[in-house]
């Protein structure tokens, strides 16, 4: 058995792999594939509909929120709110906890005025910043819930008076928050819904059409709401898979059940980095994210060592990201927690033959 602890595309439960493949060769029986099917059909139709409605509720929805399934990745949602949501003249607030939050404060500026309320750059994004203020006129307010790369993550969602716009790519589904809290939520499902290849977007449609300017056909949400996120041909796997990988996380209890499986990956492998002395996590221990799991070693020269040693335990996918080295365990809603025990394992073992 592999041990995935990719950071995306990355793990999703066998059993949807196993479904989705069998809807490859033969969808519920009808000598079709599910890839040769009109999305315009009954039979494609059912998918769309089941798989909004598992997302209002899983997330226990308000009725006035909008569920979409959109093309292009989170990066297109960089551009895509702004250029909904910002006139060229106003102001949007945005955080800077990282990598993904500067792109989509790039993006903005190419549609209005950007203010920084707060950044973790001082401290290589180690941190997520407590003490900002988000300005009364601000069109909305942008964060990032959970940063993939530096293992940084909102454990308390900011309490804003303008609207509240949330990059959840590495988080959705992984815990209990009020997603009503938001008025605009998008996630680019490789990371712990499904396949690359389609957004997430939750959005209150009464925070739309305040903004000036022509918006082509295709970008302005208004026009999916209409259509039923079936304005032209959606991204019809990645979406079939998103509601298997939906009907799966329902089946074994929801985000609150999840949450709590989560809970208990993230523990068990901050706490062998904590008592572990060749490692030291590098978040602080109050903002570190429970997906993904930033770790260095005391002594660098040693992580070659130690990232064969664990490859030979069938781990894959812990080599941290270039900015900030080290490694980087993603502990997504798939991955079991036997798969953190052998980790946490091979640290203790490593560690035993450093002595
Ligand atoms: C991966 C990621 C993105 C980028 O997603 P793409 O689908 O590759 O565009 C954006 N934001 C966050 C938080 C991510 O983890």
């Amino acid at each position: 058995m592999v041990h995935n602890f990719n950071a995306g595309p990355s793990i999703l439960p066998k059993e949807v792999f196993q479904q989705a493949a069998e809807a490859v060769l033969n969808y519920q029986n009808s000598g079709l594939s599910i890839l040769e099917i009109g999305h315009r059909t009954s039979t494609f139709q059912a998918v769309m509909d089941e798989a909004r409605a598992l997302v209002k509720e899983l997330m226990q929805l308000n009725a006035d929120r909008e569920v979409l399934f959109l093309h292009g990745g989170a990066s297109t949602q960089f551009m895509q709110v702004p250029m909904n949501l910002l006139d060229d003249k106003e102001t949007a607030a945005y955080a800077d906890t990282g990598v993904w939050g500067l792109k989509a404060i790039k993006e903005a500026k190419l549609f209005g005025k950007v203010e920084v309320v707060c950044t973790g750059k001082e401290s290589n994004y180690t941190i997520i910043p407590k003490d900002f203020a988000v300005p009364n006129d601000a069109k909305y307010f942008h964060i990032t819930t959970n940063n993939t790369i530096y293992g940084s993550q909102w454990q308390k969602i900011p309490k804003t008076s303008v609207p509240l716009v949330g990059d959840m790519s590495s988080d959705i589904f992984s815990r209990v928050i009020d997603f009503n809290a938001f008025d605009l939520i998008y996630a680019g499902a490789q990371k712990n819904m499904g396949p690359a290849g389609v957004n997430l977007l939750v959005v209150n449609p009464a925070i739309l059409g305040k903004v000036k300017r022509a918006i082509p056909s295709i970008m302005d949400y208004r026009n999916h709401i209409k259509e039923g996120s079936m304005m032209n041909t959606p991204p019809v796997f990645a979406v079939f898979v998103c509601m298997l990988t939906l009907r799966w996380l329902k089946s074994i209890g929801g985000v609150t059940a999840v949450e709590k499986l989560n809970d208990a990956k993230a523990a068990l492998l901050y706490s062998e980095i904590d008592s572990n002395p060749l490692f030291t996590g590098t978040v602080v221990k109050e903002d570190r994210s429970k997906m993904n799991v930033c770790f260095v070693m005391n002594n660098p020269s040693l992580e070659d060592s130690f990232l064969n040693f664990t490859k030979q335990k069938n781990i894959v996918g812990i080599k941290g990201h270039r900015l900030v080295g080290g490694f980087r365990a993603s502990l997504y809603n798939a991955l079991p927690i036997s798969s953190v025990e052998v980790l946490v394992q091979a640290m203790k073992e490593f560690a035993a033959l450093q002595a």
